[in-house]
């Protein structure tokens, strides 16, 4: 269902709702005051905006609804009358360029569409002007009658009758939502696109998890929230140990098995709050939020235990059916964010580096952690 939110006094409602109800699979809501209307459009957000124009701040889209509103809009407003008594061709040219310089001024401030409708009093001035001229001629005592029944007309019966008097306009009106629509359906699939790419983005491809460009994203928003709330963050760098050996001995094919496995292990590991990336190669970064120094490298401890304790079962590269067990360990370096971080976390991550340096050098299968804030 597609949403349209009228949006005028109420007889543009009732007129411009007789003109769109035809149309399948809408569902229109009404606003008759400006702040009802920006309420409703950010309580659901409409597909299609109907705007009188008069009912616009400054006449104006975005003033209104602010530059970033995604509804496809509408803009009607009703030719007023200016009470010349120019005959046909003089009055048209008059009116087309009026129209025109509203139309490029309703398109400038956010409108996607525009209509001038042609007013009921200009209408009524153009009957009288030609009943009149026809009177004068002496032609006909239909349009006597007819410039009568005008001017007997009140100006609330004239008003009334109005959007009424537009029933030609009914198939551009329509012609715009339809238009509107497809607007919203091509910008819909292009941002169901869009996620999709940015999801392959930040996804490394053979394990899955969330890559490099995901971690460089991640941290300085995770840092920015920590120090927000107050809160304690750890990082971990885990890389395995000699993995170049697993490659050397059963081929790249298992190493990559093994990376899959480690991807599950340390993702199984984690608790819900906690983010892992594969930083690159062999080597995992993981966030642990709400942590302090000495949980994350008790938490940093348990992985490598774990990894340490459990060699790694996987597949040999020519037997799909052959399971083979590697035993790998890992070294991990432990930091905890600190005031004197900067926002992008490279102070952090480096210490973290530094550590998992010294946990290569003084014998792997470790972790060496630091005393943070
Ligand atoms: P260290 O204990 O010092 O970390 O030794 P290491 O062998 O683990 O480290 P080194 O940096 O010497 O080698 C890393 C290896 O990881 C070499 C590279 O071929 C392998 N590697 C990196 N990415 C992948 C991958 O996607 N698949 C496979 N199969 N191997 C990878
Ligand atoms: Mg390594
Ligand atoms: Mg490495």
């Amino acid at each position: 269902m597609n949403n349209v939110l009228l949006f005028g006094e109420k007889e543009f409602i009732t007129g411009v709702r007789s003109q769109v109800q035809e149309l399948n699979e809408l569902t229109i809501t009404t606003a008759v005051t400006t702040a009802e209307a920006i309420a409703s459009a950010r309580h659901s957000p409409p597909d299609i905006i109907i705007a009188h124009i008069l009912k616009l701040v400054d006449h104006s889209i975005f003033k209104t609804f602010g530059p970033n509103q995604n509804a496809y809009s509408i803009v009607i407003e009703r030719a007023q009358s200016d009470g010349s008594r120019h005959c046909q061709q003089e009055r048209y040219s008059q009116l087309e360029k009026i129209r025109l310089e509203k139309t490029a001024r309703a398109l400038e401030t956010g409108a996607d569409a525009y209509i001038w409708l042609a007013s009921e009093s200009a209408a009524c001035e153009n009957e009288m002007c030609e009943s009149e001229m026809a009177i004068a001629a002496g032609v006909s005592s239909t349009h006597h009658s007819l410039a009568t029944k005008i001017k007997a007309q009140t100006p609330q019966t004239r008003q009334r009758s109005a959007w009424h008097l537009q029933l030609d306009h009914s198939r551009l009106i329509q012609a715009y939502i339809q238009s509107g629509l497809h607007r919203n359906q091509r910008y819909r699939n292009l941002s169901r696109t869009n996620d999709w790419l940015s999801a392959v983005a930040l996804n490394d491809s053979l394990t899955q998890m969330s890559n490099r460009r995901a971690f460089d994203i991640a941290l300085p928003d995770q840092i920015q929230i920590a120090r927000a709330k107050e809160q304690h963050l750890t990082l971990m760098v885990v890389d395995i140990d000699r993995f170049k050996q697993v490659n050397d001995r059963y081929g790249h094919l298992v190493g990559d098995e093994v990376l899959r496995s480690m991807t599950r292990r340390l993702s199984g590991n984690m608790r819900s709050y906690d983010s892992a990336f594969r930083y690159g190669g062999e080597e995992f970064v993981i966030l642990l939020n709400g942590t302090d120094i000495g949980e994350g490298s008790e938490i940093a401890d348990r992985i490598r235990q774990s990894i340490a304790d459990n060699p790694f079962r996987v597949n040999t590269s020519h037997d799909s059916h052959q399971l083979i067990t590697i035993a790998l360990t890992v070294s991990i370096g432990v930091a905890a964010l600190n005031p004197e971080d900067d926002g992008r976390g490279q102070s952090l991550l480096h210490r973290a580096d530094q550590n998992l340096l010294k946990a290569k050098a003084s014998g792997r299968n470790r972790v060496i952690s630091e005393v943070g804030m």
